[in-house]
């Protein structure tokens, strides 16, 4: 394999694929190189929240980020569909939050205070969602919190991409970078091929800090998450729920999926009996009748993880070319839109029209400094 483009993206997940296709819509000509299949890493065993709070953090920065990412999302659902004829089941229909203590209470008070939620009493949320658990002690909903089916997504935006004319490489691999006078030149592949390109993407989720030869380390880890889902024959939750540090999400035919454990054990396989009992308990106190369901399907991925939960985003600062679009951690989905639209901002040469310089990786300079000492 050999080629040239203007743009080459390591990694066909959500990011990847979003990156590569707003490249294409700028005139830019692109390559992505894929290890495995497309779709099917974190952006495959993701819920598909696009969530406001996604990540249940607080950074202000981040806000920020995901409010102009929510804001892309009705365009970029829209022309999936009409460009691949894939429904990826975007739905705008809220969450709702519930608490069954005095301090999850208290948080929900304090999501209304930062006038992101809407306070419900029990019987409020009761009404919005009749098989939540009937000890609830408040509720709070969410109307800028929307979903989408990611592994309808990871096929959707892959189709888009073949049909967009972006060159692909499956099961190929950065063996090394070549780089010419401090600038990012081609990329070697395990295949024993070279791919020039103007610039260089990283976008390979948690396996981000394997890439051979890269600039710097990129402190990205994987942090396991396990999910389930079951079938609740008819429509048992029309929102997503939230509560007792897990949520529900609702999908077509009256599935439910329940999510997420949060765990740092690397790559190990999953999921566990004790990853699925846990969720399993979680869910029963939020909506009882969850733990009655059929089971369908358990599984697990491995979100890219940074030292503080934030996205690592833009260029290199030493080789010029260099670009980073990883560590989405919990908000991959929720930030694909916005990351392709400041990374293909950067590729262009022009300035992201979102502050980013809170997501650099030159953030982390200290940390291995401190490291090494
Ligand atoms: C259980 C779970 C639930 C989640 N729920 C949500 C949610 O509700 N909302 C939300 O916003 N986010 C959620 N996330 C997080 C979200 O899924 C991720 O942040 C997002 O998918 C990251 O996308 P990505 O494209 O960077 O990574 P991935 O989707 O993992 O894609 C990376 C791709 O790069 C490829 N690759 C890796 N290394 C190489 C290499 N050396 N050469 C070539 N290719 C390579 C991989 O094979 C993979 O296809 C969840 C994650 C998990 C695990």
């Amino acid at each position: 394999v050999s080629g040239s483009s203007d743009v080459l993206i390591v990694g066909a997940g959500v990011i990847g694929c979003m990156v590569a296709l707003e490249a294409v819509n700028r005139g830019l000509t692109v390559t992505v190189i894929e290890k495995d299949a497309p779709g099917r890493g974190a952006t495959w065993a993701s819920a598909g929240m696009i969530s406001p709070f996604g990540g249940h953090q607080r950074s202000p920065t981040l806000t920020a980020l995901a409010n102009a990412s929510i804001d892309l999302w009705p365009e970029h659902a829209r022309r999936l569909e009409t460009q691949t004829e894939i429904d990826v089941q975007y739905r705008t229909d809220g969450a709702v939050h519930i608490a069954l203590d005095a301090s999850a209470a208290a948080l929900l008070a304090d999501l209304a205070g930062q006038g992101v939620a809407q306070l419900l009493t029990p019987a409020e949320a009761r009404a919005l969602e009749p098989a939540i658990n009937t000890e609830v002690r408040a509720g709070a909903f969410v109307a800028r919190d929307h979903r989408v089916n990611t592994r309808r997504l990871g096929m959707a935006l892959w189709s888009a991409c073949v049909a967009a004319g972006v060159t692909i490489q499956l099961g190929e691999q950065p063996a090394q970078l070549v780089q010419k006078r401090g600038r990012f030149h081609a990329v070697r592949l395990s295949s024993g091929g070279e791919i020039a390109a103007g610039s260089l993407v990283i976008a390979a989720g948690a396996w981000s800090a394997a890439i051979p030869g890269l600039p710097r380390m990129i402190p990205v880890r994987p942090v396991r998450g396990q999910m389930f889902s079951v079938d609740a024959g008819s429509p048992l939750i029309h929102h997503n729920v939230l509560g007792a540090g897990i949520y529900l999400v609702p999908r077509e035919r009256a599935h439910i999926l329940v999510g997420a454990t949060v765990e740092n054990v690397g790559f190990a396989p999953g999921p566990t009996a004790a990853g699925i009992a846990e969720l399993a308990a979680a869910a029963r106190k939020v909506v009882p009748r969850v733990a009655d369901l059929p089971i369908i399907e358990t599984w697990a991925g491995y979100r890219p993880g940074t030292p503080d939960d934030l996205p690592i985003l833009g260029g290199d600062p030493d080789v010029e070319g260099v670009f980073y679009a990883t560590g989405h951690y919990r908000n991959g989905i929720l930030l694909a839109p916005i990351t392709a639209q400041v990374i293909v901002e950067l590729l262009s040469g022009g300035r992201p029209a979102v502050a980013i310089d809170s997501f650099s990786i030159e953030r982390f300079a200290s940390h291995e400094q401190s490291a090494a000492t």
